[in-house]
């Protein structure tokens, strides 16, 4: 005791004496915060010491001694001072994690909400998605819905950085707001456009959750009678969401007559938009048109219009000018557009919807000018149809330039939309044209620029189109059979379904062990009836298979250094390592590098002949011996080569034949010991190569190569060819490897870094888009 004391004693005069006092009391509230709490309290006492120094050393060892809330108390009137200090911000909200209810009582919390917000708003250092997130979740949990709305106008707002408002983290948690503020049909809004978002498993199930418990407290008020007509709403749109439209449609004409007529709109326009997903357009565009007939002109009226537009010019059919339903959309959206009361957002809404009509009708002038007209002033009104109808009315018009422009937007903004397919037509077609313009020297540079570019987007889309044909065996056998089998399954899932779901698993080639991990988290995670709703495991599935596939190093190899970089492919005969390593060598001279490839498959002259037609191809220098010559002496050379280019990669071809596995040790040992012999570190990588289409196989293959040479990472082939390509799963599982690419065909630009989100989403996503 006494010698902490006299310690603490002997420290204050140190940091009294010390050129940088602030600096040293950071270093204690880290190393030993209880004993830096002890020189604080002397030093708050000694005249003339800048007590400013004091504010984080202080903050800090509260907080690190587990006194949160005094930490807390004390930081918070205090923010001012610390206003540039983005470092203690992130530290107080962080502070949010370790606080627990129990740990403040109602009205702390509220406080501390206040200062929260207080200084969210005022100091630009809080402004970001983490403090932002956190203060967020603070506020449902100790439901202050005042501080919650405050924050979330800076997020609609965009005021906070790298936090965008379609965040579904964040989109969950505002429909908890509206849950809790009884605003059901904006909790529905919010929540249900979460249920096609199938990417977090966690996040999916909490949506499920408060669906579940809107649609029981919702139930028994319609039972006992006591609802809203909005509840009503809320309460059909669940069964309309969760597909059972009979039923929705049920509730909405059961409530109809009693529901006042200023009120009546919104259950037209749903009864409308249910018939129409059950293809009965007859009573949709009945439904729909009735609310043109209403008074009152609203929201629903412009949803109304549209969804009649898109009944009646179905499969690209020309509306008729004289139709009777034509005319009343027309006279409603311009009565709607003139009308000041209907405000300007809603009349932007209505013009909108006239220039569709107006497009549909070929009427081109007119609704060219209208689009014009919006685009100067209120472009964010654009829905992605609307960017392509217009882009369209341009291209017709041949300006391309504008219409690219547009275009390109919904490439960046709406990638998942079934617009962007038509887009990308529109693209080609314009792209095409350019071509023979450019044939006879009609472009303007501003032109070619624009030219470039459009066919820059396409070739990058021509690749993942590929990606996604390569793949379409394996998602075939994948995901229909697992999307059949969960339609089978839907609400009736079972233990037998469970073990045809556990068989179907493995059948589509992910492993046994992969395979048994799914099903046992799935039994562990989710409840039964969780466990019957079809998306929320195919999110479960999802994340696991994600999780599975990324390890360590998962990726394109970075060769940017050491230079050179030197690359070792290795693999059974016939997996594609020949091949692999042209596509290597493109997609490195894509990244502005220079390769040089050596021909260390000696064992037949026709391997040495494949590889230099390659070389010869992509312009790569290659060095090669005779038929049968030392392997190693090829490598030799062709370090000594590269050193004397100065070139970026060296690509290392070698022999595969697995059955003379000594020699095969021998030979492939010696080629790495001459290698590192020249270049300390060298080979950088060494990749194996495995055909998908060996399935099993091709892990026992790999099991061996692991046991001659150290491996850095595998490329699997041939997923193109193959049904097999769940095979990637149990690769990396059982391997404990890393995949760093995919070959999806023979051509040298068939291969593609691997990522696993986008991979695991082809499979799972079918071919709908
Ligand atoms: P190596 O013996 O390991 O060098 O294999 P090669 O590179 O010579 O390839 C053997 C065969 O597989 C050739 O016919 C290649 O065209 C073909 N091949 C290689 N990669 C792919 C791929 O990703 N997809 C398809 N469909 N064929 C491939
Ligand atoms: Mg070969």
């Amino acid at each position: 005791m006494l010698f902490i004391k006299s310690k603490s004693h002997a420290l204050t005069r140190e940091i009294l004496n010390s050129v940088h006092p602030g600096d040293e009391l950071r270093t204690l509230a880290l190393k030993d915060p209880k004993l830096c709490l002890k020189v604080i309290r002397e030093l708050e006492k000694t005249p003339g010491f800048e007590q400013d120094l004091l504010i984080q050393p202080k903050y800090t060892s509260l907080a690190r001694t587990g006194r949160i809330a005094d930490s807390l108390a004390f930081i918070l009137p205090r923010l001012d001072q610390v206003k540039d200090n983005a470092e203690i911000a992130g530290e107080l909200f962080s502070g949010f994690d370790l606080i627990e209810p129990s740990f403040l009582s109602g009205g702390d919390s509220r406080i501390l909400a206040d200062y929260a917000v207080s200084a969210i708003k005022n100091i630009k250092s809080f402004r970001t998605k983490d403090i932002a997130m956190k203060g967020l979740d603070f506020f449902i949990r100790h439901d202050n819905p005042e501080a919650f709305s405050m924050l979330m106008d800076m997020v609609e707002m965009g005021q906070i950085s790298e936090l965008d408002r379609s965040d579904p983290a964040y989109r969950f948690l505002k429909g908890k707001y509206f849950v809790n503020t009884g605003d059901n049909i904006s909790a529905l809004e919010t929540v249900c456009s979460l249920l096609k978002y199938t990417e977090n498993a966690e996040l999916s199930l909490k949506v499920h959750a408060i669906l579940k418990e809107l649609k029981n407290s919702l139930h028994k008020k319609y039972s006992r009678k006591d609802i809203v007509p909005e509840d009503i709403l809320a309460f059909a749109r669940i069964f309309s969401e969760q597909e059972n439209y009979r039923k929705a449609a049920d509730i909405l004409k059961e409530s109809l007559d009693a529901v006042p007529d200023k009120n009546k709109n919104p259950f037209l326009l749903q009864l409308g938009l249910i018939y129409s997903r059950m293809k009965n357009q007859e009573l949709s565009i009945q439904y729909l048109s009735s609310i043109l007939d209403q008074p009152f002109f609203d929201e629903n009226s412009i949803k109304a219009a549209a969804g009649l537009i898109r009944e009646l010019s179905d499969n690209g059919k020309v509306l008729e000018i004289e139709d009777p339903v034509s005319k009343k959309i027309e006279r409603g959206m311009k009565e709607a557009s003139r009308n000041p009361e209907s405000g300007h957002a809603l009349g932007t809404h209505a013009r909108l919807i006239l220039a569709e009509l107006y497009y549909h009708q070929q009427r081109n002038n007119q609704s060219l000018k209208i689009f014009d007209d919006i685009s100067r002033t209120d472009r964010s009104h654009f829905a992605p149809k609307h960017l392509l109808l217009f882009a369209k009315l341009l291209a017709g018009n041949g300006n391309y330039a504008e219409a690219v422009d547009f275009l390109s937007e919904i490439e960046n903004k709406f990638k998942d939309t079934s617009l962007y397919t038509e887009s990308v037509e529109l693209m080609k077609s314009i792209s095409r044209d350019y071509k023979k313009q450019e044939k006879s020297g009609e472009l303007s540079s501003q032109e070619l620029k624009v030219k470039e570019f459009l066919e820059d987007t396409l070739s990058r889309k021509k690749l993942i189109n590929r990606l996604r044909e390569g793949l379409s065996k394996t998602q075939d056998q994948f995901y229909g059979r697992l999307n059949a089998f969960l339609n089978r399954a839907r609400g009736m899932m079972d233990e037998d379904m469970a073990e045809e779901l556990e068989e179907l698993l493995i059948l589509s080639d992910i492993g046994v062990g992969v395979t048994s991990r799914i099903i046992t988290n799935i039994e562990k995670d989710l409840s039964p009836r969780e466990k019957k709703e079809p998306s929320l495991l195919i999110s479960y599935i999802r994340q696991h298979l994600v999780n599975v596939l990324s390890r360590p190093g998962t990726g394109p190899i970075d060769a940017s250094s050491p230079k050179p970089y030197v690359i070792m492919v290795v693999g059974v005969n016939g997996v594609g390592k020949t091949t692999t390593i042209a596509k290597l060598a493109l997609q490195f001279q894509k990244e502005g590098k220079t390769i040089m490839i050596a021909a260390c498959d000696t064992f037949r002259a026709a391997a040495i002949q494949q590889l230099e037609i390659w070389a010869q191809r992509l312009n790569v220098p290659m060095v090669s011996h005779k038929e049968g010559a030392d392997p190693s002496a090829v490598a030799f050379d062709a370090v000594n080569s590269i050193k004397a280019k100065n070139h970026d990669v060296l690509i290392i071809d070698t022999a595969g034949r697995l059955h003379t596995k000594t020699n095969l040790m021998q030979e492939l040992e010696k080629i790495k010991r001459t290698v590192s012999k020249q270049l300390p570190g060298a080979p950088h990588s060494t990749i194996l190569v495995l055909d998908a289409t060996n399935g099993q196989n091709a892990i026992s293959q790999a099991k061996q190569f692991k046991q001659i040479v150290d491996i850095n990472g595998i490329v699997l082939t041939k997923l193109d060819g193959t049904a097999r390509g769940g095979i990637i799963a149990a690769i990396s599982e059982e391997l404990d490897l890393p995949i760093k690419y995919i070959g999806v065909g023979e051509k040298a630009y068939d291969l593609m870094p691997f990522e696993p989100e986008s991979f695991v989403d082809t499979l799972l996503k079918g071919n709908s888009h």
